[in-house]
């Protein structure tokens, strides 16, 4: 009986969305946030409808990253109506309160207020919902991965080892619940400086990838640290949509192409 307790038998898909794409990682800062949403953009750009959902209950910073101030309102059946910008649906538990106030939630809260931001939610017609899942490896991020019907997970990850250490914990607890992981990207792969373009291994550049080749997971790409994806995510206007010609917003899309 495949509908007998296993993990897959509790993933419904959600009507009307074609795939669901988790970006994870394993500890909180690592730019896992500002990925989730350039790749939604690079998404966008081949031509997907796309969703982006912030599960990242305990710090959701999508509302600061795209600079949304609304509430979303409820539709005639009740469901809220995800906010549209730069040609995305999206929707952020941030969006329904403020930023700061931290949330202290446990493994069932956080379940199933993500759970009632997929299915109450009027999400439309979607080619794919990336899921910007909270930070960290524990109980509320495996039964994430177990509730919602994923196609697959992206890992970000620094190139310091500690990072490295947490991205492979990503890798054993989506193994564990059978979600395929899709690869992993390298965030702040070396420095690039805005004024002479001169690059700087600063973290040791290069470890993503061979994590990645150890590992047996696919090695999305490197991202570089730069004061523009800095500069850009945080006053609301992402690097691809605002320097879409750009060599940032070039790399977001080539990763985009590799995942979906
Ligand atoms: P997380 O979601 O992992 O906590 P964020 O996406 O919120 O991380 O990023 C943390 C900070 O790092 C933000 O200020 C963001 O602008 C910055 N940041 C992320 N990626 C880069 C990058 N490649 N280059 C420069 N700054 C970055």
């Amino acid at each position: 009986n495949p509908a007998s307790g296993s993990p897959m038998a509790r993933r419904a898909d959600i009507p009307g969305i074609a795939a669901v794409i988790a970006v994870a990682s394993g500890k909180g800062g690592v730019g896992k946030s500002t990925t989730a949403l350039n790749l939604a953009l690079g998404l966008r750009d081949l031509d997907l409808r796309v969703g982006l959902l912030d599960a990242d209950i305990y710090g959701p910073s999508i509302p600061r990253l795209t600079g949304i101030r609304e509430k979303p309102h409820l539709n005639d059946e009740k469901k809220m109506v995800p906010i549209g910008r730069f040609g995305l649906a999206i929707m952020s538990v941030g969006f329904l309160v403020e930023e700061e106030s931290a949330m202290i939630w446990r493994g069932p809260m956080v379940t199933s207020a993500i759970k009632q931001m997929l299915r109450d939610v009027a999400w439309g017609e979607l080619d794919v919902l990336v899921v910007d899942m909270p930070p960290g490896t524990g109980d509320a991020q495996l039964t994430l991965a177990q509730t919602v019907p994923l196609k697959g997970a992206v890992i970000v990850s620094t190139p310091q080892d500690l990072s490295l250490i947490d991205a492979r914990r990503g890798l054993a607890m989506f193994r564990k619940v059978d979600v395929p992981v899709l690869g992993i990207v390298e965030n702040m792969s070396f420095f690039q400086c805005p004024h002479c373009g001169t690059r700087s291994d600063i973290f040791g550049h290069g470890g993503a990838r061979q994590e990645a080749e150890r590992l047996g997971v696919p090695f999305l790409g490197e991202i570089p640290l730069h004061m523009s994806i800095r500069e850009t995510s945080d006053s609301g206007h992402p690097v691809v949509e605002s320097e879409p010609d750009g060599p940032h917003a070039a790399i977001y899309r080539a990763i985009a192409g590799r995942i979906r």
